[in-house]
């Protein structure tokens, strides 16, 4: 059997997602899961692109052990020093070199000849490679290259030492059998291709990166660039989670070939990294969506209790969603919570557990059954937060369709308790306006976002928000049965990144 090294984007590319940022702190949250998921390279980020960029990949780089640590770089000095000097304390450090080769790209981008182009490349592989041994290299927008000089910047990148040369559908054009070709036509018109592994980066603008990735695996490429969620740029990058589960799932066409991901690590993954890009995955999405194993016909729900495989053809417990997800209630005791969060994967020291066993609490008080989903939740918002400035204490609202919203919010800052008194359009804006008249900021409100994260009327609300101050956005998020609270919690978690940047 021959191995698919998955290379995994979503903490660059993936990243790139208009409004998909995370901090550096967020990103190593991240990183530790797709360790975890086993991903065998983690393209960390663009360290020339910021300062937060280089300090989120260097941790990175100092704390993954057992998957590589990849930073992206043009072809350029200054790129090309700074992502090595992010990856140097990595236990296996990658770069990764792209160049633009296309017609379209060189006539209109850079406004260079051909000759030129390959002379900066072959210069940037020997650069980099004083840095770090191991060198991916791109031709970006490489399914549009002409192939002649495509063939060329190949076989001279792999002359000059790099070990992986990644096939970008730069812009998702292409369909799957020209991928095909165009891999077959790689192999069969460079010479010493055999010396590298051939990997595909596929973008989802025609709705094909999966398709168009798979077909790659077997045309002859042995490494997918791909995403948790499938986030990144405009309609993102090919997803992680269903290229690995068509290969699993359909054992016929790729009995040949196998990953090293843990696909009941699949699920888990794809809810943090939705959590904290603050990506909502679409109920339908393939492999990770809320229906993705929901029945609803009648017929198909009678046939699939008889036997599974007449309407699934994956089993939801090998992408890590339990069948039971009901878990614990309101008498669930200390050592029962310990153990589910346990086997939910997450570790939290005394301290955290505490708090969230707490939090815990307050939730179970209200909420008769507590799933494995509204764990999650509860521990994320109680593991996420580090000392914040400001804390909510108590809120009352009045509302109804014959009075005027008004809202009464107690906070916490440090030791001062302080206290706001508003009216409002409806009732969350009187809360966030009485929140408003005692933090003195104007702030403005953007992405307001309520949903309900598991089933039922006592379900627990999630509320999402971004906030803007002089020119800064933070997002915040909170949780709970009463959605008016949540909202609240999320305005909070809000002003406290926006505080402590
Ligand atoms: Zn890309």
């Amino acid at each position: 059997m021959e191995k698919i090294i998955i290379f995994d984007t979503t903490l660059r590319d993936g990243e790139q997602a208009p409004g998909a940022s995370m901090n550096s702190f967020q990103k190593m949250e991240v990183a530790t899961q797709l360790e975890k998921l086993g991903v065998d390279i983690i393209e960390a980020g663009f360290p020339i692109a910021s300062p937060d960029d280089f300090v989120a990949v260097s941790a990175i780089a100092k704390n993954i052990k057992r998957s590589a640590v990849c930073a992206l770089a043009r072809c350029i000095y200054k790129d090309i020093e700074r992502a090595g000097e992010s990856v140097k304390k990595a236990k296996r450090p990658r770069i990764h070199l792209f160049l633009a080769t296309s017609k379209i790209h060189l006539k209109y981008k850079f406004k260079k000849a051909e000759d030129e182009i390959v002379s900066i490349a072959r210069d940037s592989i020997r650069q980099a490679r004083k840095f770090c041994s191991d060198i991916e290299f791109s031709p970006e927008d490489a399914t549009r290259t002409e192939k002649d000089f495509l063939f060329r910047m190949v076989e001279m990148a792999i002359s000059e030492g790099a070990a992986t040369i990644n096939i970008p559908d730069t812009v998702g054009y292409s369909y799957p059998q020209e991928v095909f070709s165009l891999i077959t036509d790689i192999r069969n018109n460079v010479p010493n291709i055999d010396k590298a592994v051939i990997a595909i980066h596929c973008h989802n603008d025609l709705g094909l990166a999966t398709a168009n990735s798979l077909s790659a695996i077997l045309a002859g490429a042995r490494q997918v660039h791909c995403t948790i969620n499938g986030i990144g740029e405009r309609a993102g990058n090919a997803s992680l989670e269903e290229i690995v589960m068509a290969m699993k799932t359909r054992k016929d066409v790729f009995g040949d070939f196998y990953t090293d991901i843990d696909t009941k690590e699949i699920y888990r993954t794809s809810r943090l990294v939705s959590k904290l890009t603050d990506f909502v995955v679409p109920p339908n999405k393939a492999i990770v969506g809320r229906n993705a194993f929901a029945h609803e016909s009648g017929i198909h729900q009678d046939a699939v209790l008889k036997k599974r495989i007449t309407y699934e053809i994956m089993d939801p417990r090998d992408v890590g969603i339990s069948e039971s997800s009901l878990v614990l209630g309101k008498h669930s005791g200390r050592h029962a919570f310990r153990q589910r969060l346990k086997n939910l994967g997450f570790h939290l020291d005394e301290q955290r557990l505490n708090k969230a066993f707490q939090r815990f609490k307050e939730v179970a008080d209200r909420k008769k059954e507590i799933f494995d989903d509204d764990l999650r939740i509860i521990v994320e918002d109680e593991i996420r937060v580090v000392k914040p400035l400001w804390q909510l204490l108590s809120f009352e609202v009045s509302s109804g369709t014959q009075v005027k919203p008004e809202a009464k919010v107690m906070l916490k800052k440090r030791a001062k308790t302080l206290c706001g008194v508003s009216s409002g359009d409806g009732p969350v804006d009187a809360c966030f306006k009485a929140i408003d008249k005692i933090t003195n900021l104007k702030v403005k409100l953007e992405d307001f976002r309520l949903e309900a994260v598991t089933s039922g009327k006592d379900a627990l609300g999630h509320a999402s928000l971004k906030l803007k101050n002089k020119g800064i956005t933070a997002a915040g998020r909170g949780s709970s049965t009463d959605i008016i609270e949540a909202a609240i919690r999320a305005y909070v978690d809000a002003l406290n990144k926006l505080e402590t940047r």
